[in-house]
């Protein structure tokens, strides 16, 4: 296929060198200057979405999805598909696709999980939003650049997926390591706290497959000095975009909010920025009850 591809950071540039080794023909743009393996670059947006069947667009936010948008419907062919893949508001996922319909184009929303490890590997999962048409349409490329794609319904939904997904990881990450913690003072052994909570009732992907403590379970962050993995500051902006959308929507979401709440402070007033998000252990490791 014909691709263009707008935004080539951490995420975009793999995804789009992925396709171009599996011979799909990929035209890139950047604001900043980057190049791509296999990988065309265009001078503008618009140049790299002219002619293409499929425009895939990886940028950090609502705002910016939106301006690129505007800018390159226009110069899409009728019946193309725009595929946006970042994580944004649903709100914004909305109009855009609004306004790609009106256009005769095939919108969809398809935020990733799986991270820069995921995207280089190409075992992406993709939370897809759009019509029957544009998802069977883009299925070859959700392949190519990932392992799973799951189609959640109309426009918005896959972003709604996403946040809901990361709201409940936020969640259970902070509710993993206050129990460490706790564990810790009560003098009971990490080891045995993780061998009996990871076959019992607590069990989650936080505790199995990315156990925030040094030396035990599975290989994770927490082995690697909290080097991410995923940031704390990415955690914090798809728990704000959890939060914008339960107030758009009058969803009561308390343990949505307070963990909103703790990566903030964890990001914004002490050490989180940078690391991953379950350096939160030795965050309430350092801490009292007061
Ligand atoms: P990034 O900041 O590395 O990349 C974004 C790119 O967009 C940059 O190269 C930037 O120059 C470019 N850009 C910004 N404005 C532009 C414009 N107007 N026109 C053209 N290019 C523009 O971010 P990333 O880590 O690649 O993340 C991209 C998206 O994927 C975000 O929405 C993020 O939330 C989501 N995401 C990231 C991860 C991760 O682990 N990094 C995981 C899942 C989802």
């Amino acid at each position: 296929m014909k691709v263009g591809f707008i935004g080539l950071g951490n995420m975009g540039a793999p995804m789009a060198a992925n396709l171009a080794k599996d011979g799909h023909d990929v035209t890139g743009y950047d604001m900043a200057t980057v190049t791509v393996d296999g990988v065309f670059t265009a001078r503008t947006a618009q140049d790299a979405a002219r002619d293409a069947d499929v425009v895939i667009t990886m940028l950090p936010s609502g705002d910016i999805l939106r301006a690129v948008a505007a800018e390159v419907i226009p110069a899409m062919r009728k019946g193309a598909v725009l595929l946006d893949c970042s994580t944004v508001d649903v709100d914004s996922a909305r109009a855009v696709a609004s306004d790609a319909e009106a256009a005769g184009l095939l919108p969809l929303d398809a935020p990733v999980s799986g991270g820069i490890g995921g995207a280089a590997a190409g075992t992406l999962t993709f939370m897809v939003g759009g019509s029957d048409e544009a998802y069977q349409t883009a299925l070859p490329l959700f392949e190519t650049m990932g392992q799973k794609s799951v189609h959640c319904g109309p426009s918005g939904n896959g972003q709604a997926a996403k946040i809901c997904n990361n709201m409940i990881l936020g969640v259970t990450m902070i509710a993993t390591c206050e129990a460490f913690a706790l564990a810790d003072k009560l003098g009971l052994d990490r080891q045995a706290m993780f061998d009996v909570v990871s076959t019992s009732s607590g069990y989650s992907w936080s505790m199995n497959a990315y156990c925030p403590a040094p030396g035990i379970g599975p290989k994770s962050p927490a082995d690697n000095g909290y080097i991410p993995g995923f940031a704390a500051e990415l955690m914090l902006k798809d728990l704000r975009l959890s939060q914008q959308a339960a107030d758009a929507s009058d969803a009561d979401t308390p343990l949505g909010q307070a963990a909103t709440e703790l990566y903030r402070r964890f990001v914004e007033e002490e050490d989180g920025k940078g690391r991953d998000f379950s350096a939160m252990l030795p965050r309430f490791e350092k801490r009292g009850r007061g």
